[in-house]
């Protein structure tokens, strides 16, 4: 994840706005956007005004379109020139069933190829990976959700990028397939089975068996595509 260092903490408010002192007031201005957005606090589609931003964040109108920039190119901002920003629509009904059956067509094979080259090292990684999703930080739960569809994203992409196929990773990863589904859903089912089923991935690598692992992937995203369906009734 990159860090944009800007000069910008000298304009926190002497109060204390919302946004709490840190290293970088860039970063936390853009964590607390794609929280909203995540949550669907600022609603999928909905304009999004930079002045706006600025009051309720007390923070001036550099960091907030930076973080807009960042979103946009994370495909969760759209800008229209002369117009603004807006959220991005949620995704239809029809790109997540293709979304969905390219997952099942590149992630269980994926999965099964990367439990094969899998060592001690690479394990690691995962279970830190997995790891940092199963920790309750804090009580904002809407943090703690946009904070999961991250790091499912991160877990799921060190798969892929074990798996030694270079243009299946980008393929996927230009999706941006998790900041959109978990956006169907603002639902705490969504993350705390997905744990589960993280589990029982991690354990077909540990095991190093690709037969294992490609069936643990083929379960966890059926059962993702079903938990979020309900979000098209
Ligand atoms: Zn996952």
């Amino acid at each position: 994840m990159q860090t944009a260092n800007s000069p910008d903490t000298a304009e926190m408010s002497a109060a204390g706005g919302r946004i709490q002192r840190s290293n970088s007031l860039a970063e936390n201005v853009y964590e607390a956007i794609f929280a909203q957005l995540m949550a669907l606090k600022i609603a999928p589609g909905s304009r999004i005004t930079v002045d706006n931003l600025v009051k309720e964040l007390d923070v001036s109108h550099t960091p907030i379109r930076e973080a807009l920039g960042r979103l946009e190119g994370e495909g969760l901002v759209l800008k229209t020139h002369l117009i603004g920003y807006r959220a991005a629509p949620q995704i239809t009904r029809r790109r997540f069933d293709e979304l969905y059956e390219m997952r099942l067509l590149l992630e269980p094979h994926a999965a099964a190829k990367a439990a094969a080259a899998m060592d001690e090292a690479k394990l690691n990684t995962l279970l830190a990976a997995a790891g940092v999703m199963s920790r309750r930080e804090g009580k904002d739960d809407r943090l703690r959700y946009s904070n999961f569809a991250r790091q499912d994203a991160i877990f799921h992409d060190k798969i892929m990028e074990f798996s030694e196929n270079e243009l299946i990773r980008q393929t996927l990863s230009h999706q941006h397939t998790h900041f959109h589904i978990f956006r169907l859903m603002y639902h705490s089912r969504v993350t705390e089975e997905a744990l589960d089923e993280h589990e029982a991935i991690l354990a077909a690598f540990g095991s190093a068996d690709p037969g294992a692992a490609q069936e643990a992937m083929r379960v966890h995203i059926e059962h993702s595509r079903d938990r979020l369906l309900p979000a098209f009734d």
